[in-house]
């Protein structure tokens, strides 16, 4: 396939992603709401006169059909839904939604997507291979959109011998995209812990049981479950960032309540952690005369991009894009829901560049000030279609 024939599709359709991108920006849904956005992407699919079918309440299924015969399917997947954080941005397209924001740039997904897919339905009687587009709800909550259309059978029927996707990154110029082989993001579990004693006068510790003293050992001993028993080769998070004692200086309070996160890159590991960190929690509890009650909501599983076909989509990127503008990225301890389709399908998420330090585009995902370089929708559109093209056989 012709990359410029493809770069010359990408930059005729520039500006309605850019329009896209903005009305979903503006119009912002949190996790499992997305009707208007799915109302929205549906609208665009029929205007490409593509047909779709739905899945996990508000996603959407398409095939994008080439008319050379083959037998071959790859899925790209974008995900819709927004966060609840108050935007400060002050732009023409800011959050109409108070209080809800596309603080993760999935309206910068979700309208590429749209934009990949208009290109490959222009260029459908030149290429073999059946595309797939997933346009999938809730990312940012658990259980995840994903492993919920994965349940619907969005991998059946017909199954992709691989799942692309994308997702931006601030830390990188747009123009830009990175990669990673292999394990890049982690697994992560919610941990919500009641430590439990007996309340009284901080002066009379005696005639009490102090659930805060008892924590302080349990902080400091789960630590030993990352440093003493994990394969240290193998990257491994526990924090904890809430911790409540709500005694007083002279108040010994009945319980003390501690949420934090565990993260890793292991699930034969993640499950034994699982069972130390309980066992020793209620261990040193039991042992200073409280009780524990130590609950572990799990998350997401880790994310793997498959070795060969990262090694080829990061060569198709650097044959689109020039070698200069394609990274290797480093481990990211974040999750990210894509990791489903990865534990059962050959995948590669790559990341977008989306920085432009110059107009003051530099902050973090998740953070009221978040905001993409729109630029980057002049690479990530057509990007997206000759990955898919190439890794079809095209
Ligand atoms: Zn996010
Ligand atoms: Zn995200």
């Amino acid at each position: 396939m012709n990359k410029e024939k493809i770069q010359e599709l990408s930059s005729s359709i520039f500006n309605e992603v850019v329009a896209n991108r903005r009305h979903l920006h503006s119009h912002p849904e949190l996790s499992f709401n997305e009707v208007e956005t799915s109302a929205y992407v549906a609208k665009k699919l029929d205007e490409l006169g593509l047909e779709y079918h739905r899945m996990a309440e508000n996603g959407l299924v398409a095939l994008i059909k080439g008319s050379k015969p083959s037998d071959k399917v790859i899925a790209l997947r974008a995900d819709m839904d927004a966060l609840p954080i108050t935007e400060a941005n002050d732009v023409s397209y800011k959050s109409q939604n108070t209080g809800v924001m596309h603080a993760c740039g999935h309206d910068a997904h979700t309208s590429s997507l749209l934009g990949t897919a208009k290109i490959l339905t222009e260029l459908k009687n030149q290429f073999a291979g059946t595309v797939k587009l997933i346009f999938q709800p809730a990312e940012e909550k658990l259980p995840g959109g994903a492993s919920l259309m994965i349940k619907e059978g969005v991998l059946e029927n017909p199954k992709p011998q691989a799942v692309l996707g994308q997702h931006v990154m601030p830390l990188i110029d747009a123009g830009k995209v990175g990669f990673r082989a292999g394990k890049y993001m982690a697994s992560t579990d919610e941990l919500y812990v009641t430590v439990k004693g007996k309340g009284g006068h901080g002066a009379q510790p005696q005639q009490n049981i102090d659930p805060v003293i008892i924590t302080a050992h349990i902080l400091t001993a789960l630590q030993t479950i990352i440093s003493r028993y994990n394969d240290p080769k193998s990257p491994s998070v526990l924090s904890f960032g809430k911790v409540i004692a709500n005694g007083a200086t002279n108040v010994i309070p009945d319980e003390v309540y501690l949420e934090g996160t565990f993260r890793t890159m292991d699930e034969a590991w993640r499950n034994d952690a699982h069972k130390k960190m309980k066992k020793m929690a209620e261990g040193i509890a039991e042992s200073m005369g409280g009780s524990c009650d130590f609950n572990i909501m799990r998350g997401y599983p880790f994310l793997i991009n498959e070795e060969k076909l990262t090694a080829a989509t990061r060569a198709h990127a650097e044959d689109y894009l020039g070698k200069e503008n394609v990274l290797d990225l480093d481990i990211w301890m974040a999750a990210e829901d894509f990791a489903y389709y990865s534990q059962v399908a050959d995948s590669c998420f790559y990341r977008l560049g989306t920085r432009n330090e110059s107009r003051g585009i530099t902050s973090s995902v998740h953070t009221p000030t978040f905001d993409v370089e729109e630029d980057a929708f002049k690479v990530s559109t057509g990007l997206m279609a000759y990955l898919a093209l190439k890794q079809l056989g095209n």
